[in-house]
């Protein structure tokens, strides 16, 4: 049975998408079969894997609304050795064509049973908003994974996703919990940085992975190359971080 974690966090760029793209090949590089479901419509998840998003014939929008069935939809990440559930723009519309539909937030869960018993991890990209789209990356995830940078404004905004999650968990889905905060872009010399890193792991204790994952120019260059930066250049610190990352999901994931 696969292991469904949503990467979310209703802020744009605090690195859902380098998170969800680099666990994706670090736990393929670790020899798991991997599923990467891109959710946001400006498809950098897809590009990132390698995948031109200008060019899909049919994407991730079409599961959605029923229009194909996964493997017409399922593209493979050559670099990152994962398949992948490419977007592009067309998902924008899903947000108002899903409205009319009967179980609209459950529209990703029913679609990923297909393929439940093919995959060890399926990694689920959301886009920064909480969405009718993000709503269907909770719906069909076990757990949540929270990207976070270290600053000042970090704590303000987790609480409207801590809250979301949790009326989700209520009333949607009674598999979902936090699996943990992941510190991303992290910069040791800042000592703000330092301080709010030092209070997330009193206020949230073991719920804060041990991966640190730091700032790391080579994870902001691998994109442009199509590759996940773990392939790109494997011996980068932030790509060994990402790799220790996957192992701490590996072992955490046994507990489901
Ligand atoms: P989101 O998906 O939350 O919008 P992204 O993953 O796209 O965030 O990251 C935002 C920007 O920050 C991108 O340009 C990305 O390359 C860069 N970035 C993400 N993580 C790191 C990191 N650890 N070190 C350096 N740059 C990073
Ligand atoms: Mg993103």
């Amino acid at each position: 049975m696969a292991r469904i974690f949503a990467v979310a966090n209703q802020k744009g760029g605090v690195g859902k998408t380098t998170t969800a793209v680099n666990l994706s090949a670090a736990l393929a590089a670790h020899g798991q079969r991997v599923l990467l479901v891109d959710l946001d419509p400006q498809g950098n998840a897809t590009m990132g894997s390698g995948i031109d998003k200008r060019n899909l014939p049919v994407s991730v929008y079409h599961l959605l609304l029923g229009l194909r069935d996964l493997p017409e939809v399922r593209a493979y990440s050559e670099s990152g050795a994962y398949a992948v559930l490419p977007a592009n723009r067309d998902l924008a519309g899903a947000e108002v064509e899903l409205v009319d539909l009967e179980r609209r937030e459950n529209r990703l869960k029913e679609a990923l049973r297909a393929v439940d018993a093919e995959y060890d991890f399926v990694i689920i990209d959301c886009p920064p908003s909480l969405s009718m789209l993000t709503l269907n990356g909770l719906c069909a995830a076990h757990g949540v994974i929270i990207p976070m940078q270290c600053e000042y404004y970090a704590l303000e905004g987790l609480s409207d996703l801590v809250n979301t999650i949790k009326q989700v968990h209520a009333k949607l889905n009674r598999d979902l919990r936090v699996i943990g905060l992941l510190r991303v872009m992290y910069d040791p010399r800042s000592t703000l940085a330092q301080q709010v890193s030092a209070q997330l792991e009193d206020h949230f204790g073991d719920k804060v992975f041990k991966a640190v994952i730091p700032r790391n120019i080579r994870l902001a260059e691998a994109p442009s190359h199509g590759m996940p930066g773990v392939v790109f250049d494997k011996s980068a610190r932030g790509s060994q971080a990402y790799l220790a990352f996957a192992e701490e999901m590996i072992e955490r994931a046994k507990n489901f």
